[in-house]
């Protein structure tokens, strides 16, 4: 196996030229906004491609450059950008490669911040979004238009866990020169890779499984260097949403863990869904590698892992009845994000208002779990006693 493929050497050595600062293990914290030159000639260099090398540190920096080339290896791509958040990522690739009078095709219920970006900015340029059920490809055909040209994908997306199939929408994608974006957070690029299915441009949200502590925000996008390049010259370097290298810095050491985390909270999170397939008062329990999960063949086709973010109903779920539950939780903390050590819990009924719940619709019973670091048997007696609450 090529040395530069292996994830050990990822992990522990790219990028990180030690011999350049005392031989030290962890890498230095460049907390530098600018970079001097001696020669004019150098500077204009500098000035031409801003790429090149370090002028300033909304463009490049070099704790940022280390965490950058681990992060595209690990995405098999040619190159990446490290962001301040996993929505930066999305508004600078969209954004890179649409113009006014463009046809966006996305996935219905992509994340938060990708849907307001399509409907509450983008529209207002005259950039059109249709929201398609993304598990079969002759949705997108019957979607696409003369003026498509990008396709925004979530696979699995972080609530309903629906899936698409990679290969199949990036093969017609490139046969009618329209740009893909994935959101890859949920499987991040040890458990799916989406660069080499055929996809443009993988995102993953950083503050999620990479960081992995709950302390920092972050987010990737890794494509050919040429994508990623123009996104630098364009979007990154004028709204200016790079990652600080204090932020790089954590996502580093995060990274050092990612593989033993992982390979944790898949353990842990079976434990927990095996015990709530069982219990009496659970209905239904949604996770891409459940046998009973409708896309379980293709989940077990394209991704090599999943991990600790899954739904689940109550039987008979009531407004009283899931906030009776997630409020008799004592270490399942009530919180956004997932990915960090702590095991979470949100009810979708929190973002309905309560006149509004309908028991009739599924999607209102929802309520999303992340397994974290925990021992299982503590999440278990966890969710036991908030079940017969
Ligand atoms: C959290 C999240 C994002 C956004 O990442 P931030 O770092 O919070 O900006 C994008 N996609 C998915 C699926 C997420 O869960």
């Amino acid at each position: 196996m090529n040395e530069q493929l292996d994830i050990s050497y990822i992990i522990n050595e790219l990028g990180e030229d030690r011999e350049h600062y005392f031989n030290a293990i962890a890498p230095p914290i460049i907390q530098t906004s600018n970079f001097a030159f001696r020669k004019v000639e150098d500077l204009r260099k500098a000035f031409e491609d801003e790429m090149g090398g370090y002028l300033y540190s909304r463009g490049l920096n070099p704790t940022v450059d280390i965490l950058r080339k681990k992060l595209a290896a690990l995405d098999g791509a040619e190159d990446c950008l490290a962001f301040n958040n996993g929505a930066a990522a999305i508004f600078a690739a969209v954004l890179a490669n649409v113009k006014s009078g463009d046809h966006i095709i996305s996935v219905r219920n992509p994340y938060t911040w990708a849907q307001r970006t399509f409907d509450d900015i983008l529209q207002r340029f005259g950039i059109i979004t249709t929201y398609i059920d993304g598990s079969e490809i002759k949705n997108f055909e019957a979607a696409l238009q003369p003026a498509t040209s990008f396709i925004y994908l979530e696979s699995p997306n972080s609530w309903t866990l629906e899936l698409q199939p990679i290969k199949e929408v990036a093969a017609f994608a490139r046969a009618n020169n329209i740009i893909t974006l994935m959101d890859n957070s949920y499987c991040t690029p040890l458990y799916q890779k989406p660069i080499e299915m055929g996809i443009d441009l993988s995102m993953q949200t950083a503050t999620k499984y990479i960081g992995g502590h709950s302390d920092t925000l972050g987010g990737v996008l890794s494509g050919s260097h040429q994508m990623i390049k123009r996104i630098f010259d364009t979007e990154y370097l004028a709204v200016g949403s790079g990652i600080q290298p204090f932020n790089a810095w954590l996502l580093i050491r995060g990274l050092r863990t990612l593989p033993m985390r992982l390979e944790r909270i898949s353990n842990t999170s079976r434990e927990v869904i095996n015990f709530l397939k069982t219990h009496p008062r659970i209905d239904k329990v949604i996770f891409p590698f459940d046998e009973g999960f409708p896309q379980y063949a293709l989940a077990k086709e394209q991704m090599s892992g999943a991990c600790g973010l899954f739904t689940i109903t109550l039987k008979n779920g009531t407004m009283e009845s899931i906030t009776k539950f997630c409020e008799s939780l004592k270490h399942f903390m009530m919180a956004v994000s997932w990915g960090g050590h702590e095991s979470l819990i949100i009810p979708k009924c929190a973002s309905i208002q309560p006149n509004d719940f309908d028991a009739t619709k599924i999607e209102h019973q929802y309520i999303r779990i992340y397994t974290g670091l925990e021992d299982p048997e503590y999440l278990i007696r966890d969710l036991k006693n908030a079940l017969e609450a």
